[in-house]
């Protein structure tokens, strides 16, 4: 099996070169990261492109896609990113080496193909953040200051910024595929999909029906864990959801502090389709729209295909609906396995709610920790709620309750230190910090936020 996207049918991408940046220069740089693909020339191809002297040695493409944005259908693809390699990490694992802000491609519409350094370097931080919460993610590799300027609110500082991916195949990428009226296309995408994420698909006596199962598994184990921190991705378009199951698209994401389930601070998700709880209802969702792409595949008969693959998505809200208890019983440190217990804990999150109090410091506090900005304790229900614990079998299990999280007014305020003030000390402690979210530090300044800064704030698309 070819595992290469280039070798994939002609249909599915362009060619196309990133732009030469002759004034960039790295900002970040992740070394960790690099170490774990030893054959890659990583530095090498910086040094490259960086000086501007030469093009990647690679052919670098973009890739077609389509995708549903906000529920409309629109064809899409790489308007400002190209894939520039794939390289297999000490695991024997194929990754995508992605750039993002890299110039036009023949996707790129009426946008000019670049980013602002601000939103690189926001993607970065989220990104590793993500990553150091154990909710798989792209990674971002390094950012790179083109030294140029760029046209958004007023001239902005442009970026790049390289990304490393298990790989950026989208719920898109299989809608572009099944608009091509040859079913060459779809199977040979199929089909690779299957070699590089899901092998054990290949042998299933119905290998497509067999692939729509596997993702519809990964992403619900995504979705738990974006609602055990907090996050709300903010553009859950079909062309920003990844067939390996990452988190993808750092755009308009941001982390919820007060509990409230409508919480959603994209600028331009003005029905919050994209809100905290509605994520569930939206995977599944764009997992329909996947199940509708594979359709051909599935059974040669369309209503058979139909009946086989609504199965597989009306089992969505069971499969979700249990693991997202379990996940939350852990973070109450109890098993939660009846309905009773679903009621215990949606009962909290009520009185959360009313009491407007911290997600993340509540199940903290819950821990026994004295935290801030919770005021469960003051609502008249809590003590019930809090005698109905010794119901439960108690679990114990590390690592489920972050201690540090990207709050919106530090990631915003270590942003404006780095880019408008030159201050990058700040901006890499706090990467540092984020590396360990789960580690109780004293004197904790990121910890500390103002829960009213979140009222007027604000996320943004493509920036
Ligand atoms: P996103 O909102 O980042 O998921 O992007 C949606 C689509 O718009 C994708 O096809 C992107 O490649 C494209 N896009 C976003 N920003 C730009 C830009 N500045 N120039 C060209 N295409 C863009
Ligand atoms: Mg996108």
């Amino acid at each position: 099996m070819k595992l290469k996207y280039a070798q994939l049918p002609e249909e599915l991408y362009t060619n196309a070169f990133p732009d030469i940046f002759e004034k960039s220069y790295v900002v970040f740089w992740n070394e960790k990261l690099t170490n774990t693909f030893p054959d890659a020339c990583i530095a090498e191809e910086f040094e490259r492109l960086v000086n501007g002297s030469d093009q990647w040695s690679k052919q670098p493409l973009a890739m077609a896609y389509a995708g549903h944005q906000f529920g409309h259908f629109n064809i899409l693809g790489d308007g400002r990113a190209v894939l520039v390699d794939e390289w297999k990490s000490s695991e024997g694992f194929l990754h995508d080496v992605h750039l993002k802000g890299s110039g036009a491609t023949p996707y790129s519409r009426r946008g000019d193909g670049r980013a602002t350094l601000k939103a690189m370097l926001r993607e970065a931080i989220m990104s590793e953040a993500i990553h150091a919460l154990q909710i798989p993610t792209t990674r971002t590799l390094a950012v790179l200051n083109t030294g140029d300027q760029i046209h958004r609110n007023g001239m902005e500082k442009g970026g790049l910024l390289a990304r490393v991916a298990a790989s950026h195949l989208r719920v898109g990428t299989f809608e572009y595929a099944s608009t091509h009226e040859s079913e060459d296309v779809l199977k040979a995408l199929a089909d690779y999909t299957i070699a590089r994420h899901y092998p054990q698909c290949a042998s299933a006596e119905n290998p497509y029906l067999s692939l729509l199962k596997e993702i519809v598994r990964v992403q619900i184990d995504l979705i738990v864990n974006w609602m055990r921190v907090g996050f709300i991705h903010g553009v859950m378009n079909t062309d920003n959801m990844s067939i390996s199951g990452e988190t993808i698209d750092y755009g308009p994401c941001a982390f919820m502090n007060v509990y409230d389930p409508k919480t959603c601070f994209s600028s331009i998700d003005t029905a919050k389709r994209y809100a905290f709880t509605s994520q569930p209802g939206i995977a599944q969702w764009n997992l329909w729209v996947f199940a509708n792409s594979l359709m051909p595949l599935i059974h040669e008969n369309p209503k058979v295909a139909k009946e086989m693959a609504l199965e597989v998505i009306e089992e969505f809200p069971a499969q979700f609906g249990a693991a997202y208890y379990k996940m939350m019983g852990q973070k109450l440190g109890v098993e939660i396995n009846t309905q009773e217990g679903r009621e215990w804990v949606e009962e909290l999150l009520s009185i959360m709610q009313e009491t407007h109090s911290d997600y993340t410091n509540s199940f903290l506090f819950l821990e026994g920790k004295e935290m801030s900005e919770v005021y469960l304790a003051s609502n008249p229900r809590f003590e019930l709620w809090s005698a109905q614990r010794n119901d439960f079998n108690k679990i114990e299990k590390e690592n489920v309750n972050p201690v540090v999280i990207p709050r919106n007014e530090w990631v915003e305020r270590v942003l404006a230190e780095a880019v408008d003030n030159d201050n990058w000390e700040l901006f890499q402690s706090y990467i540092d910090r984020l590396k360990n979210p789960y580690e109780s530090q004293s004197e904790d300044v990121f910890s500390i936020f103002n829960p009213k800064n979140d009222l007027s704030f604000k996320t943004f698309c493509g920036t």
